[in-house]
């Protein structure tokens, strides 16, 4: 078997990999398999293609390829140790720019490298590839520095709203439609560096307009680009593997995209063109009256006394570290026979699947973790709600205010339930800016502090009230 026909067969098995890691990641159940069946597709897709380069390449070259490998390596090994759950978001948005910057460079060099045996038709689908290549993958690189900025708060979130934003973004479109022509007829310079720009300001500007609450769309959807950036490399470099990894990305990144879109009830095209979550300033939501405190002790016996309490994590949790505690306490209710369930927003926290996550690693039984959908109607036979650090997700004002920036988006109705307990550490608004008119209900109340103390306190309380009562002096 020569090298070429052993790299092509390990590339099937790399991608047949691939295919059963985003199976495996499709459950919670099988998720860790998955993430392994994706780490043994990658090690037999980079030996392979080293395998593939050393028939060609110099002693000089493998050893950068080493140097190269071990470097990126080293650096993916270390920011996942040392990445917080909270910082998940950022992290993959900047591995996402990565992929778009490498996708750019290697339509560059298939620009200034063009195989001389090509002729013809041949030839004009290389330089539509190199083209189209440098455009996705300059769009994702600056649309995912943007995103990372915005993620990790290092510029505002608020959308960007230039005048005749709309008419900018299918301008730049039309100018790339029109600019791979051509650059197909009469490939140059000047038209590749044009198109750079153009994808660089398109990616920046894009992600820019779109703030608040459409942000989980967003990351979706620039992971989708990445993986159309890759494909598109895939092609260039006449690499089969990485044009259905790429392919793989592409395509499950926009269906994920689509499921965002369906739980925000937003269409896809109206997120891209941006405007939703535009902060409503709290001075024009008016007045929202007075909310209701308590503390510990009585949440404790609030829920010694339920019979069915649902716990609604979001951002919060998340911040605090308060998963393991959250745990804990579901572990105890149930023991003194509550019947105890998660509800899961789909958009909750600041990563697709973040809570989930969370609760998994804390050890809580999948069966009880339900999808909002699963677990809405419930809400009103419920006697208690524990709101942990969740707020956008939970706020009543997406169904009944049609003027709230968020109106339209499906949330949990935990305000159907008896008794809704928020844990937050002040009255400040969640990610999108929006006050929200829950904390004002009258079976509301406010629990202030880190999530992770609080629920601690609790635990003790509950345990303060299975201990005996100690007998009074005197008393017989
Ligand atoms: P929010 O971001 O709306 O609210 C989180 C709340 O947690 C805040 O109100 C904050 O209040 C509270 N909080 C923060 N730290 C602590 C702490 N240590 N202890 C207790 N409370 C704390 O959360 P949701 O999960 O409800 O909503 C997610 C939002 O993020 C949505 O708007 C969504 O669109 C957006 N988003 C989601 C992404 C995703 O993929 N899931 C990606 C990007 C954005 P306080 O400061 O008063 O404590």
């Amino acid at each position: 078997m020569t090298t070429d026909t052993a790299a092509q067969a390990a590339y099937v098995v790399a991608a047949l990999l691939f295919i059963l890691s985003l199976a495996g990641l499709s459950q919670h159940k099988t998720s860790r398999s998955g993430v392994v069946w994706g780490i043994a597709g990658m090690v037999v897709a980079l030996a392979a293609t080293v395998g593939l380069a050393s028939r060609s390449i110099t002693t000089t070259g493998l050893v950068l390829i080493a140097l190269a490998t071990a470097l990126g390596a080293g650096i993916g090994l270390w920011r996942a140790r040392v990445v917080e759950m909270t910082g998940m978001p950022e992290l993959i948005a900047i591995m996402h720019s990565l992929v778009g910057l490498a996708a750019a460079f290697v339509g560059w060099n298939g620009y200034l490298d063009v195989d001389a045996g090509l002729s013809g038709s041949l030839l004009a689908i290389h330089h539509a590839e190199v083209f189209i290549g440098v455009f996705i993958g300059a769009v994702t690189f600056t649309g995912s520095v943007v995103a990372y900025l915005k993620l990790s708060a290092r510029i505002n979130s608020r959308p960007l709203t230039l005048p005749g934003k709309h008419v900018l973004n299918i301008g730049a479109l039309v100018a790339f439609v029109g600019l791979t022509a051509a650059f197909v007829a009469r490939p140059g310079m000047g038209l590749l560096i044009a198109v750079t720009v153009i994808a660089l300001a398109l990616g920046a500007h894009l992600v820019a307009s779109i703030g608040g609450g459409d942000m989980p769309v967003v990351v979706s959807m620039l992971n989708s680009y990445s993986g159309w950036a890759a494909a598109a490399s895939g092609f260039l470099l006449a690499n089969n593997l990485l044009i259905v990894t790429g392919a793989l990305v592409g395509s499950s990144g926009a269906y994920l995209s689509y499921i965002m879109c369906k739980a925000m009830n937003r269409s896809f095209i109206s997120v891209i063109a941006g405007g939703f979550g535009t902060p409503a300033a709290a001075a024009e939501e008016g007045e929202q009256g007075e909310h209701r405190e308590i503390n510990a002790e009585e949440t404790a016996e609030l829920l010694g006394n339920a019979t069915s309490v649902i716990i609604t994590p979001g951002y919060g949790m998340a911040v605090a570290q308060a998963q393991y505690p959250v745990a804990e306490l579901a572990r105890k209710l149930r023991e003194r026979g509550v019947e105890v369930r998660f509800g899961i927003h789909p958009v909750a926290g600041r990563l697709p699947g973040h809570m989930n996550v969370l609760l998994a690693e804390a050890n809580v039984p999948y069966d009880i973790v339900l999808e909002m959908d699963e677990i809405n109607d419930d809400f009103a036979a419920t006697s208690v709600v524990l709101v942990i650090g969740a707020n956008d997700t939970v706020n009543p004002a997406a169904t009944d205010n049609p003027s709230s920036p968020i109106a339209g988006m499906p949330v949990l109705h935990v305000w159907e339930s008896a008794n809704v307990i928020v844990f937050k550490r002040s009255m400040a608004a969640g990610y999108a800016g929006v006050q929200n008119p829950l904390f004002f209900r009258e079976n509301t109340q406010m629990l202030f502090g880190d999530a992770k103390q609080r629920v601690e306190d609790i635990l003790r309380g509950l345990d303060a009230l299975d201990a005996p009562v100690p007998e009074m002096a005197g008393s017989r």
